[in-house]
């Protein structure tokens, strides 16, 4: 396989940029962040990061960036969202605040806040059969709920079954981060399943 290096861009409007662009160092993964339309052309996958959604949705109007990664996201750019990431990527939205918009992307239902708030806050470890191996460290902070997986794939759930990790074609959604605690692998997943194959 002869495939040049992907470059992947984290959006950077607001939230945890920074400890995703480690978890791309980490792995040695050519990185750039994007703010501006512009931002995007030439890259292979983008990572939409945790944070506060509505905060990030409302950056994308005011720097006229929505529009065009909303259109890379349709037209197949390998996309993974964590935690407002994923809130971005949801096509219906339970808890939205008003005017609040989505990405949209993956055909699921996904509820703001669904464990309660800040103090709901947990780290755990998840099976990802996908992934596969130990269990994969997870950060849930203010998480969301995929209350409604549509036809997506399951790639995480709870013990007590609620579902934390989403696939559908070239978007990737999980509820909780694992690049705050130094957990590589959902990254490392992501490129070679979803950013590589798209590449060729
Ligand atoms: N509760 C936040 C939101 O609605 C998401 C929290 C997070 O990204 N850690 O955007």
């Amino acid at each position: 396989m002869a495939g040049k290096p992907p470059v992947i861009g984290v959006l950077a409007l607001q939230g945890d940029v920074r400890e995703h662009e480690q978890v791309l160092d980490a792995l040695d993964v050519a990185h750039r962040q994007v703010r501006l339309a512009g931002d995007l052309d030439g890259l292979d996958g983008l990572i939409i990061p945790g944070g506060e959604s509505s905060v990030i949705d409302k950056l994308s109007r005011i720097f006229d960036s929505r529009d065009a990664v909303v259109s890379a996201i349709r037209g197949g750019m390998p996309v993974l969202g964590t935690c407002a990431g994923l809130i971005l990527l949801a096509d219906t939205l339970v808890g939205a605040i008003d005017g609040q918009q989505t990405f949209g992307g993956l055909p699921v239902t996904v509820e703001r806040n669904a464990f309660g708030g800040q103090v709901e806050s947990f780290e755990t470890v998840i099976d990802m059969p996908t992934i596969g191996g130990e269990p994969v460290a997870a950060a849930f902070i203010r998480a969301p709920i995929i209350r409604d997986a549509g036809g997506a794939d399951v790639l995480a759930t709870l013990p007590n079954g609620d579902v934390v990790g989403v696939r559908f074609g070239n978007c990737v959604g999980i509820s909780f981060h694992p690049e705050v605690i130094g957990e590589t692998r959902v990254h490392r997943w992501w490129l070679d399943a979803v950013v590589t194959p798209a590449q060729r």
